[in-house]
């Protein structure tokens, strides 16, 4: 398959590992910003083959762990009102909520379903006029068009019974408030490919400059997330911190034109809470008024949800790179992917579950220089 198998190839992915052994003199702390990537990195021991001092962090890249358990709570209490049809992507059902999940409304008679694609919701919307159907809007910059473009065509098509439960998240403004937490460490990032292939890379060069961090585009192949490896420590062992794209394959610096008018078309940026993490100014996108009255959370009487979440969960510590996931108390107990605590044992991005599918249930030695 042109462009995927070469970039699996394993002698070219080993030719990048003694690269990056050669220059590398230095323990460095690098983060990748993409669940994909973490899946990548953790399936095929891509961090085991560094050299010793280099710690790969995982970061808050996985759209369903980051999503605040008050809008799951939120999803799940639409879900389970009469005449509503809740749609969403696969990943979001088993998402434990305070009490049950979405499967489990599902179980109880509620209509929910999964979909590929938001322009689907249209569909059901029009074959099912008596009832609401709901899109459960979630994820990154990557997600953002597709929805955005789902509540255009409802208001251009004139379909009133859809609307959009929108928690909507931008990658910069997150990487600022992490590089601005005291307690975070991260010495480089890999960034998201497919993000950028939405965004482009220019909104990236104020980070650099104002934290002195290097920042490389990364995709999600073996080879992908090697070379972005690579050009992170080549720049750290040369002391340059600049905007790199080792996925120039699929991302150029000014992003896709039609795909950021979309979102410019229906969002507007917002305040966002972020799962374990907190609000972080700018962080999110919601409707602009004009597409207000496509806003499952406006629509629909929400006050009363409320919300519990789990004190055995550190995922916010694992969305900022503080824990890694085997170092939780409750992972591989408590939490399992058949019973998960927490988003990031759930989805197919999520860091968590990447460790216990992968057996990683061993923590790692404390790396030191001398290592
Ligand atoms: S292992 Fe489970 S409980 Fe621990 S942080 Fe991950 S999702 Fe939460």
């Amino acid at each position: 398959m042109k462009h995927l198998t070469e970039y699996r190839d394993a002698r070219r992915v080993r030719e990048v590992l003694d690269e990056i052994h050669r220059i590398t003199t230095r323990p460095w702390r690098l983060m990748e910003v993409c669940g994909g990537q973490t899946h990548s990195i953790i399936r095929h021991g891509i961090d085991q083959l560094l050299p010793s001092g280099i710690d790969m962090i995982h970061g808050p890249g996985c759209p369903v762990c980051v999503t605040p358990q008050a809008i799951i709570d939120q999803a799940i209490a639409i879900a389970a009102m009469p005449d509503t049809i809740m749609v969403s992507f696969g990943d979001m059902l088993r998402v434990p909520g305070s009490r049950h999940d979405l499967f489990q409304v599902r179980a109880g008679g509620g209509d929910v379903r999964v979909v590929y694609s938001p322009l689907e919701c249209l569909k059901i919307a029009q074959e099912n006029p008596t009832k609401e159907v709901v899109f459960f809007g979630v994820g990154f910059e990557t997600t953002a068009p597709a929805n955005a473009m789902a509540v255009f065509q409802a208001k251009q098509q004139g379909i009133p019974n859809f609307s959009m439960l929108v928690s909507h998240v931008r990658v910069p403004p997150v990487l600022d408030a992490l590089m601005s937490a005291p307690e975070v460490q991260v010495q480089g990032f890999l960034l998201a490919g497919h993000v950028c292939a939405v965004m482009g890379t220019w909104e990236y060069p104020p980070l650099v400059e104002k934290f002195r961090v290097p920042m490389v585009v990364t995709g999600f192949e073996p080879l992908d997330v090697t070379r972005g490896i690579y050009m992170a420590v080549r720049q750290l062992e040369q002391g340059r911190a600049e905007v790199e794209n080792a996925y120039e394959r699929v991302v150029v610096p000014q992003g896709n034109a039609p795909a950021m008018a979309i979102i410019e078309e229906v969002f507007e940026t917002c305040d966002r809470e972020w799962r374990g993490i907190g609000s972080i100014p700018g962080s999110g996108w919601q409707l602009k008024p004009a597409y207000a009255p496509y806003d499952a959370a406006k629509r629909f009487p929400l006050g009363h949800v409320q919300t519990i979440e789990s004190t055995l969960c550190h995922a916010g510590d694992v969305l900022k790179g503080i824990l890694k996931p085997n170092e939780c108390p409750a992972f591989g107990k408590e939490c399992t992917p058949r019973r998960p605590l927490g988003a990031p044992m759930v989805s197919s991005e999520g860091a968590c579950a990447a460790y216990y599918n992968f057996g990683r249930f061993e923590t790692a030695p404390t790396l030191t220089s001398e290592s």
